[in-house]
């Protein structure tokens, strides 16, 4: 079975292709880049729709296949941006009825946790999912993946692109931030904010827009700011894994991609007698392939549905879809 998944919940529109071995067979991206500011929902979608036919070809072209060799098509049902989904999930309708196949919706975010557990080949870990506009603690038990923290108000990645944008940068702003980070030595005070299991990233932003404005220095400031907010993702994570007893986690999200917060969380992991993977960044962002892989497993268990029930829904959480494969 070869299952072609479409991905286009934000920023980023992507086409992958993954057979059952879950080897990835092609993956092509294009990520929309807004001029001046952050994402306009309907200018990114408008991007999706010119980009997609594009990438359909690319990732077929790379994997060596035509339409005939795909099993089913798959498409990222939520969450995300309203007019984002739209624009990939009638590009996976129309793929789907063109070439007569089964088309099979996926939670975004659980085929983040589906593409890193079967790359680290741990059987059940944690997953700390740090996007733009996700970041969730997410662990699977009583059949469904359950969030048991989160952001109470903006996605990390969010926190760090509005930052460096107000800083005078561009988006996205979690890259640029991590090389300002690297040049910078002094800690300042910013505000930790952990309220149990969760999270909040506006007070830190309004608090680090002030020293900017003060005169604080970039790379200092650049640093303080990942040190402290990647100290919250590390300890909401830990409190979860000693909640459920677990000592694996994995990461996701483009966030994820971050070397500072990957060594914190590995650092947490190993003290526990557990350990941590991260994907290759570019199945750390949103990619095709964890929506093909997921579509997959989704297949196998009887999880296509009709062209009339693919609706997608920006508000779609974790723990409302069944997972049956587990
Ligand atoms: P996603 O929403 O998962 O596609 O991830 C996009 C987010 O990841 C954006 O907010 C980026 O600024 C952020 N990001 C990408 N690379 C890094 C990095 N190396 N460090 C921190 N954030 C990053
Ligand atoms: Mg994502």
């Amino acid at each position: 079975m070869i299952v072609l998944g479409i991905e286009s919940t934000a920023h980023t529109a992507s086409v992958g292709i993954v057979e059952e071995s879950s080897t990835i067979l092609g993956l092509a991206s294009d990520m929309y880049r807004p001029p001046s500011g952050g994402i306009h929902p309907r200018e990114a979608a408008n991007h999706h729709v010119d980009v997609l036919p594009r990438l359909v070809e690319e990732a077929l072209r790379e994997a060596s296949l035509t339409a005939s060799d795909l099993g089913a098509v798959s498409f990222a049902q939520g969450p995300g941006l309203g007019p984002c989904l739209r624009a990939g999930a009638t590009v996976a309708r129309m793929l789907a009825l063109t070439w007569d196949r089964p088309l099979v919706p996926v939670n975004h975010c659980v085929a983040h946790v589906e593409i890193a557990r079967v790359l680290s080949h741990l059987d059940d870990p944690m997953l700390l999912y740090a996007s733009g506009g996700n970041t969730q603690v997410v662990a699977h038990f009583s059949g469904r993946y359950r969030v048991l923290g989160e952001t109470l108000d903006i996605g990390i990645g969010n926190f760090l692109d509005k930052l460096w944008i107000a800083l005078g940068g561009t988006f996205p702003g979690g890259p640029a931030l991590e090389a300002a980070a690297l040049r910078g030595s002094e800690l300042l005070a910013l505000p930790y904010t952990v309220h149990g299991m969760d999270v909040a990233f506006s007070g830190l932003l309004t608090a680090a827009l002030a020293m900017a404005a003060r005169g604080a220095d970039r790379d200092d400031l650049a640093y303080s700011v990942e040190t402290t907010a990647y100290a919250m993702l590390t300890e909401i994570t830990e409190r979860a894994l000693a909640h459920r007893k677990m000592k694996d986690v994995v990461l996701g999200g483009g966030v994820a991609c971050n070397e500072r917060l990957r060594g914190m969380v590995r650092a947490m992991a190993e003290a526990r007698g557990g350990t941590s993977f991260a994907p290759p960044k570019r199945l750390c962002v949103d990619n095709g392939a964890m929506i093909a892989w997921t579509g997959l497993l989704g297949l196998q268990s009887g999880g296509s549905v009709p062209v009339e029930r693919t609706q997608v829904e920006p508000r779609q959480r974790t723990d409302l879809v069944t997972v049956p494969w587990r």
